[in-house]
């Protein structure tokens, strides 16, 4: 089964209104194995509507839509569908009932400009609207079945749950297409990508692919089939291959983010153990994505941001030579700064940033983005210098997101790869 998915609005095409509808749509076909062939968008305009209807029927067996069946000049979703199938629109009694009702409800008369919503092509079908006064449209189209529903988000869904999954899903046969995604940071998509190797093959089933999101490499892993099981068995072979080729890179799945996943480790096996952070051009984001998560109480101490230099002596113990003879954006002030933070918050570690975020402040020898971490823990103090691409935004991003890699690493008690 095959689905082309069309929204219709001027307000999406002028990127007014962001289409969460298509995604919606496209998550809930996923579920009964149906493929998406293609996502269009194209505005208030009856031509243009009439041509991307006539696409997706050649392309798909579905033309799912959203938009246009309003009650104004610009919704034109009906007449599009009318003149493709040659056939007038006709007043649906059955909705205009519905719709005077519903008027009756509100003590108001209805207006005239309302009764187009119950105008439905000769020939197709009436889809009930249980949240509004848009009625839907059923109707084939070449050899396609389409399905013209409003736009609003709440009235939509409400349609595609009623009136249109059970038709797709009765045809579907049982498939389905199952997805997991696998979450990387420190590699770029390229190594992950070498890694991976064949198994990125397009033609592959389960098909596996990555995406890039805030320095979050991810591996997507979809599997297509014609039933749960055989689905369920295939996703679980391909997701141990890719966790093979990755290995400990892979810090969480779906949902998991590093942080929760740093959290975890640290209240594992029973005794919790602490942590502390000193921060500089972080400026608490370390500290705030550690205490993001309900609990942290358990394993976050103190956090320090020492701005200055005068701060990173008097508050963490930063030796005045240290700052004198390697700059503040230095391995040596940061190993400084995660031991003075651990001793004075007396936790089992301390993760330390100080850096270059930009856009100003960089020189030759350290160029904006340069970030130096360092670490302390029990048996003494690592510190790690990275070139972080990108604006003052991601640099720090990066930056936090790279310290909580550190911690992980030492909490799996494994390097980090380079
Ligand atoms: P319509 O059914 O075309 O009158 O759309 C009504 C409203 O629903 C629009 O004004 C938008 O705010 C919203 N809307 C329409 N299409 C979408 C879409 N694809 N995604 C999210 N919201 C939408
Ligand atoms: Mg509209």
């Amino acid at each position: 089964m095959k689905a082309f998915i069309l929204s219709i609005g001027d307000e999406l095409v002028l990127g007014q209104t962001v289409d969460t509808n298509s995604a919606w749509i496209s998550q809930q076909l996923a579920s009964v194995g149906c493929d998406i062939v293609a996502h269009k968008t194209v505005g208030d305009d009856q031509q243009l509507i009439e041509a991307a209807i006539r696409e997706g029927s050649t392309l798909a067996d579905a033309v799912v839509i959203s938009g246009g069946v309003g009650p104004t000049e610009d919704d034109l979703t009906r007449q599009a569908i009318g003149t493709l199938l040659g056939e007038p629109l006709e007043l649906n009694a059955e909705w205009l009932a519905e719709m005077q009702r519903f008027f009756t409800r509100l003590a108001r008369p209805m207006p005239k400009s309302n009764e187009i919503q119950a105008m439905i092509p000769r020939g197709a079908t009436m889809l009930f609207n249980t949240c509004g006064t848009a009625s839907g449209v059923r109707a084939t189209v070449g050899g396609a079945q389409v399905f013209a529903m409003p736009g609003v988000p709440k009235e939509m869904k409400a349609m595609f749950a009623r009136d249109v999954f059970p038709w797709l899903k009765e045809r579907s046969g049982g498939a389905v297409i199952l997805q997991k995604t696998l979450h990387t940071f420190g590699a770029g998509e390229s190594t992950i990508g070498e890694r991976l190797g064949s198994l990125m093959m397009r033609q592959r089933n389960p098909r596996v692919g990555t995406t890039v999101s805030q320095g979050i490499v991810s591996v997507r892993v979809n599997a297509r089939y014609e039933s749960l099981d055989r689905a369920t068995a295939e996703m679980n072979t391909t997701v141990g291959l890719c966790r093979a080729a990755l290995e400990d890179r892979i810090f969480g799945e779906d949902g998991e983010t590093l942080p929760q996943v740093v959290a975890q480790l640290l209240v594992s096996g029973g005794v919790a153990t602490s942590v502390a952070t000193a921060e500089s051009c972080t400026g608490g984001m370390l500290a705030k994505v550690l205490t993001d998560i309900p609990g942290s109480s358990r394993y976050f101490k103190q956090g320090w941001i020492t701005y200055s230099n005068e701060a990173k002596a008097s508050q963490l113990g930063v030796r005045k030579e240290t700052l004198e003879q390697n700059g503040a954006v230095s391995e040596p002030v940061v190993k400084e700064m995660a031991l003075g933070a651990r001793e004075r918050a007396a936790a089992d570690f301390a993760l330390s940033i100080s850096g270059i975020a930009g856009p100003d402040g960089g020189t030759e020898a350290k160029p904006v983005g340069t970030v130096c971490i360092g670490f302390a823990h029990s048996n003494g103090v690592t510190a790690g210098t990275f070139i972080f691409p990108g604006d003052r935004e991601m640099v720090r991003d990066r930056a936090a997101k790279m310290a909580l890699m550190m911690l992980r690493y030492h909490l799996l008690d494994k390097p980090m790869p380079v």
